[in-house]
C-alpha cells in the first residue's frame, strides 16, 4: 500500500464528525491492506508503531523532528520551531515547508519515489535501533532522508507519528469494529476478535491472522509467554453491605487491596518479563522482582497477575503508591531500588507449565498459585480471608487499614468465577478508604476540551471539558467543566500537556450539546483523575444521554486530583458507572 493512500485516508479520518463513518472508512482501509501490511496499517491508525508491548522507542522528540525537518528542507532549524510555535504543530510545520533537501541524505533511506507503507515501518525500525554514540545524529538522518522522500501529507503525518500525536481520535475498539466490519461483514463479529485481543494485546497480531486464516484462525490465538495479556479490572458499590448480593455466591474471598503497580510477570525458566498494567515491558524497572520471581516460582512456565509494593522491611509497613513510583526512572534504577525495594504480592494464575488457567475457577487458581508459590516475605499470594458474612469483611478490611493497606479487593468463588481478561465486571470489587459517602470514588475521566483562560489565567487554560467512556457505543460524553483543584504549576503546564493532542474540530467519537461546546478541542487521549461532590442530571451533559428527556449526568463541584498518563482513554470511568453512582444516591 502506497503510504499516501494511508495518510490521504488519515485526513478524512480526521474531517469525520461521526463515529459510524469513521468505523466505515477504515473498514474500507483495512479490506484492501495486504496480509504484510495489514498490522502496520492497525499500529499507525493507533499512533504506534507497534504493540505496546513491543517496547518499540524511537527515541525522538520535538527537537530532533525539527532538526530532521530542517535537513530535509534546507533550512534552519529555529525556522523550523518559529512555523510549529505558529501552527501549533510539528507535522504541519513539515507539511509547509519547502526547499531543497541537504546532500547525501539518500544514503540513509534509499527508497526513491514514492513510500510504501512498508518503507516507513522500515525506516522507523531503522530509527529504533540507532543506538550509542552518533546515534542522535542518525535518527535525524534517517527522519530527514524520509522526509525529503515525502508529499507534505506524507510529511504531516510522518512526524505525528514519531513525536507520538496522531490525535486520529480512534480507539482499539473502533479498530476491531472495523476489522469484524470487514472481514466478518458486520461489527456484532466484534467479541471473536476482542477476545483475542484480550489474550494477545496485539491487535496487529490478530488484524494479520484474521486476514490470513479467517476467525478459526483468530479463535485459535491463545495465552503466550511474554506477550501480556489485558488485566481484569474492579468493580466498585456506594455500600459494603451491596458487596455480597452484587457477587452472588454464597462465599467470597476477600483479598487485600495493596497500592503500588499492577505487575503481570511471565517466567520461562529464568528468563522473567514484566509488565504494567498499561502492558508495557517494565522488566528493567523491578530487578528485585525479577529476583523473587526466579527464586521463588516452583513451575518452569508461569503468567502471574499481582502488585508491586513499596515496603518497609525493617517496621513491616507497606508504603505508599507515591514511594514506589520514585523507582520510575531511567537511570540508577539498581540503586534506587536498594533505597526502595519492592516486593510482589500475587493475586492470580493465569497459566502454569503449557496450560491456560484463564478458564478455571478463581478457587482453583488460587490453590494451584499457592502450590507454585511458596510463603516469602519478599513475594507471596495475596493476604485473605474466605466468607459468606457481612461482619467477615468488615473486620478483615479494618485490619487492612490498620495495616497501611488501601482497602479489600473482594472476589467471587462461583465455579464460573473465571480470569475475564480485559473486563470489568462484578465478580471483583474493591472497596477502599478514601470512599466518601457521597460518592463513592473519584471518577477517571477524559479531557476532550477546554476554555481559553482569562484574567489570572490568561495565556493557559481556565477549565477543561471532561467525559465519560461510554464503552457500548464506544465514544465519549461529557460529564463536567472544571477549573478547580489545579496549583498553579498545575495549570501553567496545561497547554503543553495538551499541544500533543489538540485538533481542529470536534473529534468524531466525542458527544458534546452546544452549550458545553468548548474553545479548544482535544482528541480523547488524556486521563484526569477528578473528585467530585455529587451526580445530578443535567440539560447540558452527554453523560448517559436520554434524547426524549434532553437530559444527561454531570458531576458537581468537580477537583483536579492528578493526570493519570497510565491509562488509556477506554479505561476512563464509564458512562454506566457513572450513571450507577447516581442511581444508587437517588435510592439512597
Ligand atoms: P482500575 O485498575 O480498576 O482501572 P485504578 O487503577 O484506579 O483502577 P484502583 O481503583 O485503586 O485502581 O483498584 C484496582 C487496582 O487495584 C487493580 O488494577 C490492581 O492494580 C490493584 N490491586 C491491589 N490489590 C489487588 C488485589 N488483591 N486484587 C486485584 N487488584 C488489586
Amino acid at each position: 500500500m502506497k503510504f499516501a493512500t494511508l495518510t490521504s485516508c488519515f485526513e478524512r479520518l480526521e474531517a469525520t464528525s461521526s463515529r459510524n463513518d469513521m468505523t466505515a472508512l477504515l473498514a474500507r482501509l483495512l479490506a484492501g491492506s495486504a496480509p504484510d501490511e495489514i498490522g502496520i496499517v492497525c499500529y499507525f491508525v493507533l499512533g504506534e508503531i507497534g504493540p505496546g508491548y513491543s517496547g518499540v522507542n524511537l527515541g525522538i522528540g520535538d527537537r530532533t523532528a525539527a532538526a530532521a525537518i530542517a535537513l530535509a528542507a534546507g533550512a534552519d532549524p529555529a525556522s523550523v520551531e518559529a512555523a510549529a510555535r505558529e501552527l501549533g504543530d510539528y507535522g504541519d510545520a513539515a507539511a509547509r515547508l519547502t526547499g531543497r533537501p541537504a546532500e547525501g541524505l539518500a544514503e540513509f533511506f534509499p527508497t526513491a519515489g514514492s513510500l510504501t507503507v512498508a518503507d516507513v515501518h522500515r525506516g522507523f525500525m531503522e530509527i529504533a535501533r540507532a543506538s550509542g554514540p552518533g546515534s542522535a545524529d542518525r535518527k535525524t538522518r534517517i527522519l530527514a532522508a524520509m522526509l525529503a522522500a515525502a508529499t507534505p501529507l506524507e510529511r504531516r503525518y510522518l512526524i505525528r507519528l514519531v513525536t507520538g500525536e496522531m490525535r486520529l481520535g480512534a480507539g482499539d475498539m473502533t479498530l476491531l469494529d472495523a476489522l469484524a466490519e470487514a472481514f466478518l461483514g458486520s461489527k456484532a463479529q466484534r467479541p471473536h476478535l476482542e477476545h483475542a485481543y484480550n489474550l494477545s494485546s496485539d491487535i496487529g497480531h490478530v488484524a494479520r491472522t484474521l486476514q490470513e486464516r479467517g476467525l478459526p484462525g483468530v479463535s485459535a490465538i491463545s495465552v503466550t509467554l511474554h506477550r501480556p495479556i489485558r488485566p481484569m479490572l474492579t468493580q466498585r458499590v456506594a455500600l459494603l453491605s451491596e458487596i455480597l448480593e452484587r457477587i452472588g455466591s454464597p462465599v467470597i474471598a476477600v483479598e487485600e487491596k495493596y497500592d503500588g503497580e499492577r505487575v503481570q510477570a511471565h517466567k520461562d525458566g529464568d528468563d522473567v518479563t514484566l509488565f504494567s498494567r498499561r502492558l508495557s515491558d517494565v522488566t528493567h524497572q523491578y530487578p528485585d522482582i525479577v529476583r523473587h520471581v526466579r527464586r521463588c516460582v516452583t513451575a518452569d512456565t508461569a503468567i502471574l497477575d499481582g502488585e508491586a509494593v513499596a515496603f518497609d522491611h525493617e517496621t513491616g509497613i507497606y508504603r505508599p503508591f507515591q514511594t514506589l513510583m520514585r523507582r520510575r526512572r531511567k537511570h540508577r534504577v539498581r540503586e534506587v531500588a536498594g533505597v526502595i525495594p519492592a516486593i510482589y504480592r500475587v493475586f492470580d494464575l493465569l497459566y502454569v507449565n503449557g496450560e491456560s488457567y484463564l478458564r478455571r475457577s478463581y478457587p482453583d487458581r488460587r490453590a494451584r498459585l499457592e502450590e507454585v508459590l511458596g510463603r516469602d516475605e519478599q513475594i507471596s499470594p495475596a493476604g485473605r480471608i474466605v466468607t459468606g458474612d457481612l461482619d467477615g469483611i468488615t473486620e478483615f478490611y479494618l485490619s487492612c487499614i490498620e495495616r497501611g493497606l488501601e482497602g479489600v479487593v473482594c472476589k467471587s468463588c462461583a465455579e464460573d468465577s473465571f480470569y475475564r481478561a480485559g473486563a470489568r465486571e462484578w465478580q471483583w470489587i474493591k472497596w477502599k478508604t478514601d470512599y466518601a459517602p457521597d460518592l463513592s470514588d473519584t471518577l477517571d475521566l477524559v479531557v476532550i476540551g477546554a476554555n481559553a483562560g482569562r484574567g489570572k489565567r490568561a495565556g493557559t487554560y481556565g477549565s477543561v471539558l471532561c467525559a465519560a467512556y461510554n464503552n457500548e457505543e464506544d465514544i465519549f460524553q461529557t460529564v463536567c467543566g472544571m477549573g478547580t483543584g489545579f496549583s498553579d504549576a498545575d495549570l501553567a503546564d496545561l497547554p503543553r500537556r495538551l499541544a500533543g493532542v489538540r485538533v481542529d474540530r470536534r473529534p468524531a467519537r466525542v458527544m458534546v450539546n452546544p452549550q458545553a461546546a468548548p474553545d479548544f478541542w482535544f482528541a480523547p487521549a488524556k486521563v484526569v483523575e477528578v473528585l467530585g461532590l455529587e451526580i445530578t442530571e443535567s440539560p447540558v451533559h452527554t453523560c448517559n444521554w436520554d434524547p426524549e428527556r434532553r437530559r444527561g449526568l454531570a458531576l458537581r463541584f468537580p477537583r483536579f486530583v492528578r493526570w493519570r498518563d497510565e491509562k488509556s482513554p477506554e479505561v476512563a470511568t464509564t458512562v454506566a458507572e457513572v450513571a450507577a453512582m447516581f442511581r444508587r444516591r437517588r435510592g439512597a
